[in-house]
């Protein structure tokens, strides 16, 4: 099959870029991605590439995870009371080489756990034709970073990985992403920047009081 992306890491930094591009796009406050966003993702792009950038460790999204309250499902985004009680979901099937770390756990609903199985997780988002929240998003890039690093396959050319038992699919890797209006969810401090911004800017057609 012939890919556009030469080596895996060309593919994972431009998934990973958008992911920094919304997070620019919130910091700014903007609603839609402009130009400079797009400027912006390229620079991280080209930033990942020469090894002056590095996609993080998934310490504090861990951390992030651990401290939450238990009361949402990370897949879904139903509060418990709605949903029923929450599960540890592998991230990384375990069918699939995913391992019992905390790194690859996650907590889920059962109908969302049960829904996943063994199936790679954007390849079910993709399925139900949503796109992925933003912090799982996040989790599971990191994840395949880290496992890329370990198996030494960042600089392998996407053809020779077609070829390879992996614990996730790379062909559902997004390339285009939400606007930040429209994305299902932010990290908590960009959501708390949204929320602000809204006080001051009025609602899309709605008159200015
Ligand atoms: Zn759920």
């Amino acid at each position: 099959m012939a890919h556009k992306y030469q080596t895996f890491a060309d593919l994972l930094y431009a998934s990973y870029s958008g992911l920094q591009m919304l997070a620019f796009a919130f910091g700014k406050g903007k609603y839609r991605c402009d130009k400079d966003c797009y400027a912006f993702r390229q620079s991280v792009i080209r930033k990942l590439k020469a090894g002056e950038m590095k996609i993080g460790d998934l310490y504090q999204n861990v951390i992030r995870q651990m401290t939450s309250p238990h009361d949402v499902c990370w897949y879904c985004g139903r509060s418990v009371s709605v949903c029923g009680s929450l599960t540890a979901d592998h991230i990384f099937p375990r069918m699939k080489g995913g391992e019992d770390i905390s790194d690859n756990l996650i907590m889920v609903c059962r109908s969302c756990n049960s829904s996943k199985g063994a199936k790679d997780l954007l390849a079910w988002y993709h399925e139900r034709g949503e796109f992925p929240p933003l912090r799982v998003l996040v989790h599971y890039l990191k994840l395949v970073n880290q496992y890329a690093i370990a198996n030494d396959l960042l600089n392998q050319p996407l053809e020779a990985l077609d070829e390879l038992d992996l614990p996730f699919d790379f062909h559902f890797f997004p390339r285009t992403y939400p606007h930040p209006e429209d994305a299902q969810d932010a990290l908590p401090s960009q959501v708390v920047q949204l929320k602000r911004l809204e006080k001051i800017v009025p609602e899309k057609g709605e008159a200015q009081k």
